[in-house]
Order: C-alpha cells, then structure tokens, then sequence
C-alpha cells in the first residue's frame, strides 16, 4: 500500500508526493500523476490538494487515487484539506498596520479552527521612533499568539518564520503588497516567486490562479500557493462565533449573567467588565463590536 500527500490538483489529476512512513522525503521522489477512482464522485467526494492519500501505480507510470485519509481541516478558499497553520502577515509600513484588518483575519482563522502565526513585515521601513510593531506584538502575545517581526529585505526573522513551517501545511494571508511572495522567496532562496513589483512591470495582474499547489520546503513543510482567506465577510459566521472566535473573551464570556450575550449593553456581562479593567483590550473590544455591526447589518438586508 503506498502513501502519498497530494501537492497540486489539475484537469482532473492529482499529483501525488510519496510519503514513507507518513513523512515526506525532502528532494526525494517526483510526484506521480494520478486519476482518482470513479467512486469518490459517485460518493460525493473529491480529493483535494492536501490530502494524505492510498495510491497504487499504473502500467504506464501513472497511478490512482484509491483512499483520502481522513483530514484535520478543510478550507474552502483556497480548497486545501490539512492545513494547520495560517500565517498572517501584516506589514509595519507600506501599507501601515491596521489592527482592525488583523482582528479581522484572526476571527477567520479561529473559525477554521487553525493555528496562527503573525508576520509583522519590512520591520527594515519602520522608523526609529516608530514603536507600533512593538506595541502590537506586546497586545497580541499577550492574548497567546505567536508573533515575530521580518523584513524579508535584511533576513530578519525569516528563519525563524521558516522553522515554524516544518513538517505541517501552512497558508500564508494578508493583503497584497504585505510581502507574502517576498517572505516566501526570503526562505527558499530559488524559489523566486513572482511580487508584484514584477508582475506590475509585465502588466499583468496576480493570482488569477488557476489551480492550488503546495509549495514545498526543506524541512517538511508545505505552504500552500495561494493566499488564504481572502474573502473576509462574516457570512459563515454566527453571533455566538464571533465572540468565541475573539479567544481572550472566552474565560469571560463564561461567567456573563446571560446566556447568549452579546458584550455589547447586558446588565452582569464580564467582557466589558474586563474590557473596562483593562483585562481586554481596548481595540479588540471595539473590533468586535464593529463586526458585530458588520454581522446584523448583512443579516438584516437578506
Ligand atoms: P505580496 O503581494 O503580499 O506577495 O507582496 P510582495 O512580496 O509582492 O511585496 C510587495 C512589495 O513590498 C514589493 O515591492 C516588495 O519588494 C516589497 N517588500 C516585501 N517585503 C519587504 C521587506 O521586508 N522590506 C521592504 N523594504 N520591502 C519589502
Ligand atoms: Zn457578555
């Protein structure tokens, strides 16, 4: 029986990394071409970048797709089964950080049930008096996420970006012109990854991507070619979600005196206490009240 991870999904092939012993063989073993078997469509099914997969040869150095492993996570935008982490990466400066944009993505992220690592990029263009990264890192370790600070122009950080991504699948996200295609050629030098300095030169525009693949590294991971979450509404999403998906309200959120409150006026609710002892943060309050508004607003003109 053979074991494989699935790295790229085109015209109806899949293409299959060996794994031995559930591992990936770094620069080992090309993928193999892959159809899969006529009864995941009559099931309903169909394999997807990410997935660990039970393959068998063919005659003719293809093989197929017999089995999909079960999976730890599915996204829909990009469709990747198996991801693990998200990496957010906001810059410093060009555009300058917008916090409300990082709640944004993180309430995203809680929701898809992964793990996240914020980038705060081109810490090289930061000022010297400029202490905004610092702050920011300081408010969202202290909230439990990991934080580090790049600039994929001078090495900083990237390496340690990079051993964060061994052995587990991981999206990269954030808005365009944040350095995502630059972080990632910063960790793989040759991988040279198309930026949008270039792309606008050629006068063509990016991501009209038309397939998923995994880029690999050489450390196990696998970053997945596309950028993650970039649909940002909160459709998916109900009140009580959006709440629990804000992480440091959850111990608070417990002991509110209504069941179902929502922060915003109840008599006895512990999250504005804490906001109001300053066990919360201010702006995070504020953001989830703001996509709280964003939410009934939406929900009322369907
Ligand atoms: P993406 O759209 O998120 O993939 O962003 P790109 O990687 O294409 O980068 C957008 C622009 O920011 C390009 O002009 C890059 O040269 C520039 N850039 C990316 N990372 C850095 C950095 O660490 N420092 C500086 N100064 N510029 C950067
Ligand atoms: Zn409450």
């Amino acid at each position: 029986m053979l074991e494989g991870l699935i790295v790229k999904a085109l015209s109806g092939y899949y293409y299959v990394k060996p794994l031995r012993e559930g591992n990936v063989v770094s620069g080992e073993d090309p993928s193999v071409q892959c159809r899969a078997r006529g009864i995941f469509k009559k099931r309903g099914e169909s394999p997807l970048v990410g997935d660990r997969v039970i393959y068998s040869l063919t005659e003719n150095g293809e093989g197929t797709v017999d089995e999909i492993l079960p999976r730890s996570s599915q996204l829909i935008r990009p469709p990747v089964a198996n991801v693990h982490l998200a990496v957010l990466l906001f810059s410093i400066k060009e555009p300058d950080l917008s916090l409300l944009l990082l709640d944004k993505f993180l309430v995203h992220v809680e929701h898809a049930g992964l793990d996240a690592l914020i980038c705060l990029t081109k810490q090289d263009l930061a000022e010297a008096e400029d202490d905004s990264a610092e702050r920011a890192k300081a408010l969202y370790e202290g909230i439990g996420y990991e934080v580090i600070v790049t600039s994929s122009l001078e090495g900083t950080g990237t390496q340690i970006v990079k051993e964060r991504l061994a052995d587990q699948i991981s999206v990269f996200s954030g808005q365009s012109g944040v350095g995502k295609s630059s972080l990632l050629n910063a960790l793989m030098p040759g991988l040279s990854l198309e930026t949008s300095e270039i792309s606008l030169r050629l006068g063509r525009g990016r991501h009209t991507t038309r397939h998923v693949e995994l880029i690999e590294l050489d450390n196990g991971g696998f970053v997945v070619d596309t950028p993650g979450f970039s649909q940002l509404d909160f459709q998916e999403l109900g009140v009580e979600e959006l709440s629990s998906s804000f992480r440091e309200f959850i111990p608070f959120a417990e002991s509110c005196r209504f069941r179902g409150c929502s922060h915003t006026h109840e008599p006895g609710c512990r999250v504005i206490e804490a906001k109001e002892e300053g066990l919360i943060a201010s702006s995070r309050y504020e953001h989830y009240v703001e996509f709280l508004t964003e939410m009934k607003d939406k929900k009322r003109r369907y």
